[in-house]
Parts: structure tokens; sequence; C-alpha cells
């Protein structure tokens, strides 16, 4: 039923040899091509162990229906050998799958043609057993279907070991690396062709496997193991290619020479206009000399859009070599930094102003005090406070109701603005009661501003504003502090007391408490 013979040594061996190196393979899995190099080990595998069960078994139908079931290993090896190509080098990753399912197609007809051989005898056309030296071995003759398919699987072979090597020269591997892909599978096709010649002393026997297995061995060793997969440039050129930020390559005398997709879609507006031409067309505000001068970082402008360009020698060794710019688009961050700036000034604005008049408001007013009293005391020189209340301004809301009595409260600030000096603050303190304050002003000066400020209120054309002949006033009282300057709260109490003063002796005037003079 069996038989034990050295000629189960070396498809045991390969066996071995080839799960230990599936089993490694896992480990490379993440990386392109891995996954496609562990089914080219798993159909080689398959293979192998066909063969070996073939050398240990004796009777011919058992022997048969093996060889027949190791055609799935046979004809797969070349589809994943083309596989592995393909995904290594990255051309055809979203095709792939149909690509598979096409080159599965023959392959799936082959094995099934072996299996039902005694049909139509199309691979093999007959079958004999010999025994060598007490070894039972399986010698056949092959049909046509045989050579269909291994034109077929060589061509597979071929095109894929093209494809391979034209990438790896391509991305400048070490010419051994080149030499790995292109001997990896000559080494299972040179055996094949021996084991199919009639020159081969043993036509039982099939080394075909052994020789795909030291291929493949020497191909993970040359491009896989090394990690130069890791470093491949296509990897690269793959990454920078499908980076979303666009990427430009310029000359030292700024012609651009390379694009990724993403600079093609951003700026060359569906031609491939911008290749070769000056960069100074794209961005006239980046002088080519700055970003030769290793300035690193810059922010610019293209298209309305902005970039922050980080810049690399390609050769730190040459000063002239070529550049490398790598454009952030900072568009969407500097508007939300925009418009943060905006809200956060706007915020600021809204706790020192008063809503209604849009004057500064009691905090803003005294913080502007303080600063005043602090100049006055180092300086001399001396400032003046205003402080000024509407008459009967009850009775002006009682009479035209209280939107008219807001309305004149604008009014007022109206006229104050029209007053008072670019340098002058104006605040509602509260109410109807309103402060000026008038830095570097002595009293003469405060006073005239205090008279304006009265005239402009009493003549103020409350009628066109309002709708309402609105007859409005103000009091105002005075207070002036120079060198000597008490506490700053001091002076809003004498100005008070001053604008108490103008109340009492009939409103409408502007009165001065001599106190602090
Ligand atoms: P006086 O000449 O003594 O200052 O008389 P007055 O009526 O102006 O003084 P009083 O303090 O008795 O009344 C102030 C009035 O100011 C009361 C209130 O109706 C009005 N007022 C205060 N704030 C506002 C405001 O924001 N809008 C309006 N429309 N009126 C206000
Ligand atoms: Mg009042
Ligand atoms: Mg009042």
């Amino acid at each position: 039923m069996f038989q034990l013979t050295l000629w189960s040594i070396p498809p045991l061996l390969t066996s071995i040899i080839a799960i230990a190196a599936y089993r490694r393979a896992r480990v490379r899995a993440q990386v392109p091509g891995g996954h496609a190099l562990r089914f080219l080990f798993a159909s080689l595998l398959f293979w192998v162990v066909g063969q070996l069960l073939g050398t240990l078994l004796v009777q011919p139908a058992s022997k048969l229906l093996v060889a027949q079931l190791t055609y799935i290993g046979i004809t797969l090896t070349p589809v994943a050998w083309f596989l592995f190509a393909l995904t290594y080098s990255q051309r055809v990753l979203k095709m792939s799958r149909r690509l598979l399912n096409s080159a599965c197609v023959l392959p799936f007809l082959t094995t099934c043609l072996a299996v039902t051989n005694e049909h139509h005898f199309l691979i093999w056309t007959s079958w004999e057993l010999v025994n060598v030296d007490g070894y039972v071995g399986l010698v056949t003759s092959h049909g046509a279907w045989f050579f269909l398919n291994t034109v077929y699987s060589y061509s597979l072979i071929l095109v894929a070991t093209a494809i391979l090597t034209f990438t790896l020269s391509q991305s400048k591997q070490h010419y051994q690396t080149v030499l790995a892909a292109l001997f990896a599978p000559l080494l299972g096709v040179i055996a094949n062709l021996f084991y199919l010649s009639p020159l081969n002393p043993t036509p039982w026997f099939d080394f075909t496997t052994l020789g795909f297995l030291v291929g493949i061995l020497l191909l993970d060793q040359g491009i896989l193991r090394r990690g130069l997969i890791s470093r491949t440039p296509v990897l690269r050129e793959r990454v920078v290619e499908h980076l979303t930020d666009p990427v430009l390559v310029i000359s030292n005398g700024g012609i651009i020479l390379d694009a990724n997709q993403s600079a093609m879609r951003a700026w060359s507006h569906g031609q491939d206009s911008m290749l070769q031409t000056n960069i100074d067309q794209l961005i006239n505000t980046l002088p080519i000399s700055a970003i030769r001068d290793g300035m690193g970082h810059a922010e610019v402008t293209i298209d309305q859009q902005a970039y922050e360009v980080a810049t690399t020698s390609l050769d730190m060794t040459n000063p002239k070599s070529d550049i490398a710019l790598v454009f952030r688009d900072v568009t969407a961050r500097l508007k939300a930094e925009r418009e943060l700036r905006n809200v956060k000034d706007e915020l600021e604005r809204m706790a020192h102003t008063d809503a209604l008049t849009n004057m500064f408001n009691r905090r803003f007013f005294m913080q502007r005090l303080n600063e005043e009293f602090e100049r006055v005391r180092r300086h001399g020189n001396s400032v003046s406070v205003l402080i000024f209340d509407l008459d009967h301004f009850k009775q002006v809301n009682d009479t035209y109701g209280h939107d008219t009595g807001d309305a004149v409260l604008v009014a007022v600030a109206d006229v104050v603005n029209q007053v008072k000096r670019i340098t002058d603050v104006a605040c509602r303190l509260g109410g109807e009661e309103f402060a000026l304050l008038l830095p570097e002003t002595d009293k003469p000066g405060a006073i005239q501003v205090a008279q304006r400020l009265r005239a402009g209120i009493e003549s103020y054309p409350y009628k066109q504003h309002c709708g309402h002949a609105v007859q409005a006033t103000a009091s105002i009282g005075v207070a002036t502090v120079s060198q000597h300057a008490a506490r700053p709260e001091t002076i809003l109490k004498v100005a008070d007391r001053a604008l108490y003063r103008a109340k009492n002796s009939g409103r409408n005037m502007v009165c001065i408490d001599n106190e602090l003079s």
C-alpha cells in the first residue's frame, strides 16, 4: 500500500521548508505583496504535499488521484506569483480582485480537466507505473491541454516578472534585488522545463516545486526580508502621490519638475501646464531665493487659499539640488483663528461698552480715570472730569414714552461725540447720567467743553432724530485736578457736587467745584 523510499525525502524537505516559509511570511502580511507571498507559499505547499503523497503511494488509482488533485497547487502557483508581482508593485491594487478572478479561470478549468482526465485524456494521454530499484513511480505522457496550461502558466510568470523587475528597476533598487526578482521564478521554470524534456533521467520525479521554493526563498530574502519593501521608493512615491497635501519638486532655478496629484488638482486646472513652468507664476509672494536659502517654513497664498510651505533640499550636500515643497492648506485654520479673534474683540468691546449708546461704560471709565491719575502724578499737567445729568428726564419718559427717552439718550451720545476730542473718554455712568474724561485739560478748557456740551444738548434737533420736539437739557459739574491729585474717587465726588449745585441753581448750566484746584 505504501512505500518508504529515498524519493520521498526531497518533497518532504520541500514541504517542511514551505510550511516554515508560510508561517514566517505572516510577519510580512501587512506589507504590499505580503498576502500574495503567503498565497504563493500555500499553493506551492499544496503542490509539494501532493508530490510527497505520490511518492508514498503504490496503487496506480490512488497515485493518479493524488496527481489529479495536485493540479490545484500546480495551477495556482503561477497565479499567486502574478498576484504577488502586482500587489508588490501596487500598480493595480484596486482591480486586482477582478484580475485575479480572470487569471484563475484557466487554472480552474485545468484542475477540472485533470480530475476528469479519463473521459478526454486532455491532461494525460497515457500513464504507466515504473519500478526503479524498488520505488514505484508514475510516468505520464502529457496531452494538449497540459501544454496549453504550461504556456499559460509561463506567460503569467513572464508578465508578472517583467512588471516586478520593471518596478524594482524604476525605483532605483539595488541590482541584487532586481536579480532576485528575475531569478526567483526562473529556477522553477528551468526545473519544470528539465522535467518535461526528453533528457530528464528521472521522468517519474518532478523537481519543479523545489526549484520554485528555492526561487521564492531567494525572493523573500532579496526583497521582503531585508525590509526593503517598507523602504521602497515605490512605496514612498505612492505615499507622496496620495498625500492630500500638495507637493512640488522644483529645480534650483525654480522650474516645477514634479507635482503630486493633489498639487495638480489644486493648481493645474486640469492640464499638465504647471510642470516645467516657473514657480513664480504660481506663487509670486515667495521668492525662489528665499526658498533656496532654506527658510524652512513660510506662509503663502495661492488662489485665495493660504498655505504653510515646508521646504526641503533633496540633497543636503549639494547647494544647487532640487527642492521639495510640501504645502499645507491652512485656510480653514486661519479663518477659524480670525473668527475667534473677532469674537474675542467683540466680547472685549461689549465688556466695556454701553449697549444703548455705544459709549464706554462705568467700568472702563474708572479704568481710564485711574490711568490718567497715574499719568498726572508722574508728569504733572492736569485732568478734568465732567459729570452731567439730563434735566427732568423722568418727564421726557412720562410725556413721550420710554422709547423716545432712549432715543434722546442716543442723541446725547451723538452730541458728546461731536464735542469731545479723540483722546477724551465719554461714558454713560448709568441711567441719564454721563461722564467725560478730559486728559491734559485745565479748568478753562474743561469749562469750554462743558459749555459746548450743554449748548449742544439743548439745541439738538430732537424732532428729526426721535420724532418728538423734546426739550432736553443737561446740568454739568466740572472738576479739574493737577499735580497734587488726591484719589480718582475724589474728583468724581467733587464733580458730582458741582453737578448737584447746577441742579439746585436752576439746571441747564455748568458748575465748577473749586475745592480741588
Ligand atoms: P433731574 O433733573 O433731577 O435729574 O430729574 P430727572 O427726572 O432726570 O431725575 P430722576 O432721577 O428723578 O429720574 C431719572 C429718570 O431717568 C428716571 C428714568 O425714567 C429715566 N431713565 C433712567 N435710565 C433710563 C433709560 O435707560 N432709558 C430711558 N428712557 N429712561 C431712563
Ligand atoms: Mg436727571
Ligand atoms: Mg439722574
